[in-house]
């Protein structure tokens, strides 16, 4: 049995802590998609931990933890990642990599950079991790896999046929120094003996466990408005953030995926460029960010201080479509007890009409949004176990938000720890 954890909207939905959270009751977790480039928060009894690759079930030692094949594979990082877990009192993780799960390469991370220092003031927010060069080379179908590491004789070939284009555009576009082949080929010998005693099929694993009745969680970064299909192009990033990729990401059949858990803030957060309708600045802004979260909303792999915004009813809606999801988890509701009165965005105001249906970018570029406020509740939530017990205004703003988004909340997170969480 399949279940996938992903996010509705711009990432830092709080994924982290509802896989943790599950993971309890898991065999197996998986990162199907994306890098290092994002990172989530979890906080148990080791302490608070930031994870940018590692899937969250680590932390358990009844759980194999997956890096499938649709991720990008950062191997030193992946390395220090393990380090720094085990370093803090963590037991050594189960950790399987995918043999097809390709590489982020040394010069990924340079053309990421140089690509952003080309383009000034017009780039993309890029967390300069190399995850665009990587997609873009493994499209290119010149990215290298993890099984191509133990092959000697075409990781030599495939090395210096490579390098002969990345060097043009080295020295031509960007006019940097070139890559010299035989220190690429040692450094990838390095790589080669640092993941070897990880690899594995990651397909064939999964396969077996799903027909022995294992549960499977499939483990989201970022959320359905960072699609490169379906989010917000070109402000996306470079793999689906989609519960339906983590069949293919993973290598599982669709049919298996059984429960889509879709993870949603109370409040919006973003981080880098792009259309952000209900957004807010200024001290209203500065007061939410230091409140958000565990201790501020600070990007995990950037500490780049997040946007933030009023919940937005019309991107939720649609990122929850869009994943097809079975339960919402509402989380970081706690924070929001501070505030009078809550502005909720339930519409956005396009050319004089009013959607809330959520469009493409060229007409999000337009979209002011529609606020309607609701009473606040002006109370600490943390600690509570019941719905029944939360306060009225609370439970109020949530069912207001469940018949916006047309979707279940079955769960709500009103804490940054495993147990603050009230089923519904
Ligand atoms: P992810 O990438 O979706 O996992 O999101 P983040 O790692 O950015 O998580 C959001 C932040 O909120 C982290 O600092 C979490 O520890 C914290 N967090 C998660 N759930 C809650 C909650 O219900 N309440 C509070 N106060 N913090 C939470």
């Amino acid at each position: 049995m399949v279940k996938a954890v992903v996010g509705a909207n711009w990432g830092d939905e709080g994924k982290g802590k509802i896989t943790d959270m599950l993971a309890q009751d898991a065999d197996i977790v998986i990162r199907f998609q994306g890098g290092a480039n994002a990172g989530h928060t979890i906080v148990n009894k080791y302490g608070k931990f930031a994870l940018h690759t590692l899937p969250s079930g680590v932390f358990y030692d009844h759980v194999t933890n997956i890096i499938g094949n649709g991720v990008a594979l950062n191997i030193p990082k992946v390395m220090d990642e393990i380090k720094g877990i085990v370093d803090r009192g963590v037991p050594m993780p189960k950790l399987k990599i995918s043999n097809r799960a390709q590489i982020v390469m040394p010069y990924h991370i340079l053309f990421d950079q140089y690509e952003e220092e080309r383009l000034g003031g017009k780039s993309f927010g890029s967390t300069k991790s190399g995850i665009a060069p990587f997609y873009s080379d493994k499209y290119a179908k010149i990215g290298f896999q993890v099984s191509e590491l133990f092959d000697e004789d075409t990781l030599k070939d495939k090395v210096q046929s490579v390098l002969a284009v990345k060097n043009i555009l080295l020295e031509n576009l960007y006019h940097k120094p070139a890559i010299d082949p035989a220190e690429l080929l040692e450094t990838l010998h390095g790589y080669r003996d640092m993941v070897a005693p990880y690899v594995a099929d990651v397909s064939k694993f999964l396969w077996d466990a799903e027909k022995e009745g294992k549960i499977i969680l499939l483990e989201g970064q970022l959320g359905t408005l960072k699609d490169p299909d379906h989010g917000i192009y070109p402000m996306v990033t470079s793999s689906s953030t989609l519960a339906a990729y983590g069949a293919i990401g993973a290598g599982i059949p669709p049919y298996a995926i059984k429960q889509v858990v879709t993870v949603c803030k109370a409040y919006s957060s973003a981080v880098g460029a792009g259309a952000f309708v209900s957004e807010i600045f200024g001290d209203e802004a500065d007061e939410l960010r230091r409140r958000g979260g565990d201790g501020g909303e600070y990007g995990a792999t950037t500490g780049r201080p997040r946007r933030m915004g009023w919940f937005d009813c019309v991107a939720s809606k649609y990122g929850c479509r869009l994943q097809g999801t079975t339960d919402v988890a509402f989380t970081v509701l706690d924070v929001l007890g501070y505030l009078d009165e809550i502005p909720v965005c339930t519409g956005y105001e396009i050319n004089g009409k009013v959607t809330d249906e959520f469009p493409v970018t060229v007409e999000l570029e337009k979209a002011k949004p529609v606020l309607e406020t609701l009473p606040g509740w002006k109370c600490d939530i943390r600690g509570i176990k019941k719905y029944e017990d939360l306060p009225e205004n609370c439970r109020n703003y949530i069912e207001f938000i469940e018949k916006r988004i047309g979707f279940p909340i079955t769960m709500i997170s009103n804490g940054p720890s495993r147990d603050d969480i009230i089923y519904r």
